[in-house]
């Protein structure tokens, strides 16, 4: 069967010219970056080629690029390496409530450590307002962190005005660019960004390799402490391929962006169309137009979101829910219900995210079949009486309980 693969927020595939550009480096070029010998020099000198990748594709300096294990890494380090080396300062932090848990969680646990957080809200697109943040900043305030670009609903942040703003209170700021990289322009000048998260897995590159942008001259407590890699700052032996791979993949991610995005935006505008005329009572999840151009967000009404992947998956798509019925919570997303959603409506939403890969016959594929899942499953009227009587329950879990 013909698999089609539109989960590429949750990950994409690597490249082939990644790949080949990676494997060299497994049994070839396999020194350590820190040794002295012939074998050691060619492994420093790759990590530098692709630490100039990198910085080049974010409107950075080589040395203001630092490599971690991912996203999740970068967003940890970022806010408590901030967060510990201004605490003479401040310990106040501003942040929304629809981040990544990797920025969500490091600031509850950060609240368990005396630190201060406000959770800003966002209005019934996803969006966080200029205003808020800037009534939000108190003498105590030492970091605003604000996402790029949402990983379920797709909405880009007001990032550039944040950062503006951010400047002018001499506060720092974070933002978890993860999504945003290879997907939109990512220049850290524009943005002000002090800070900045990224992810190779995110863009056709490997999985277990990211970077933190540090500003020079940001003050940061060391995260991992260890050896005296990436100048002390983050120890640990280089991921040498993973390094390598995520140099390659962002150089191919930003290359004619612009005109990538415009061939992924009109492939999602056709799709989110064409859902929302072929199937009642469906809405749109995100900003109509300020949204990631490879992400459709959908809630349908009246069914599971995790029944729905489900029949998706035996029809060859591969997609995502908001909903965590299989992660054996029934709370659906944190996202959703920012934006406002009622459980049972968060509880059917669907996310079909793009790839590189992605063709125009996929998309006709989705449009051709999920209309009639969608009215199978409505048609169970018992799964109907279920969610509707028990405010969005997961009756798949009772079936595996
Ligand atoms: C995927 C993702 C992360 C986590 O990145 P990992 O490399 O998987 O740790 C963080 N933030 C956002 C917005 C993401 O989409």
């Amino acid at each position: 069967m013909n698999r089609i693969y539109l989960d590429n927020a949750a990950t994409t595939a690597v490249s082939p010219e990644v790949l080949e550009a990676m494997l060299p480096y497994f049994t070839q070029v396999y020194g350590n970056a820190s040794s002295i010998h012939s074998t050691g020099r060619d492994a420093r000198r790759a990590v530098e080629a692709a630490r100039k990748q990198v910085a080049a594709a974010i409107n950075a300096q080589p040395n203001e690029i630092y490599f971690t294990a991912g996203g999740s890494e970068s967003d940890n380090w970022a806010i408590k390496g901030v967060a510990f080396a201004h605490k003479d300062k401040g310990n106040h932090i501003i942040t929304s409530a629809i981040e990544h848990h990797a920025v969500l969680h490091t600031c509850q646990w950060l609240e368990k450590h005396g630190f201060e957080v406000t959770y800003l809200p966002v209005d019934e697109f996803g969006r966080v307002s200029v205003e808020d943040v800037e009534k939000a900043i108190t003498d105590k305030t030492i970091l605003i962190t604000i996402m790029a670009a949402n990983n379920e609903i797709g909405t880009l942040q007001p990032v550039e005005e944040i950062g503006r703003l951010a400047r002018e209170k001499k506060i720092l700021f974070h933002t978890d660019a993860v999504q945003a990289v290879g997907a939109v322009e990512v220049d850290v000048q524009k943005m002000n960004a002090d800070l900045l998260s990224m992810s190779a897995h995110k863009f056709h590159g490997p999985k277990g390799v990211g970077a933190l942008y540090i500003r020079r001259g940001v003050k940061i407590d060391t995260y991992l402490t260890g050896g005296a890699q990436e100048r002390s700052k983050r120890a640990g032996t280089e991921n040498l391929p993973g390094i390598v791979g995520m140099g390659k993949a962002i150089e191919l991610a930003t290359t004619d962006l612009a005109e990538k995005a415009a061939r992924m935006t009109a492939l999602r505008d056709k799709l989110i169309s064409g859902i929302l005329e072929a199937i009642p009572d469906v809405r749109l999840n995100g900003h109509p137009t300020l949204r990631l151009p490879n992400n459709c967000n959908v809630s349908v009404r009246y069914i599971e979101g995790e029944a729905l992947l489900l029949r998706l998956d035996l029809a060859g798509i591969a997609g995502s829910s908001g909903s965590a019925c299989t992660s054996g919570s029934l709370d659906p997303s944190h996202v959703l219900l920012a934006i406002g959603l009622p459980h049972e409506i968060a509880h059917g939403s669907l996310r079909l995210s793009l790839g590189n890969d992605t063709t125009d016959a996929d998309v006709d594929y989705v449009l051709d079949t999920l209309p009639g899942i969608v009215k199978q499953l409505r048609d169970m009227s018992a799964l109907n009486v279920f969610t509707s009587t028990l405010g969005g329950n997961c009756p798949l879990m009772k079936d595996s309980h």
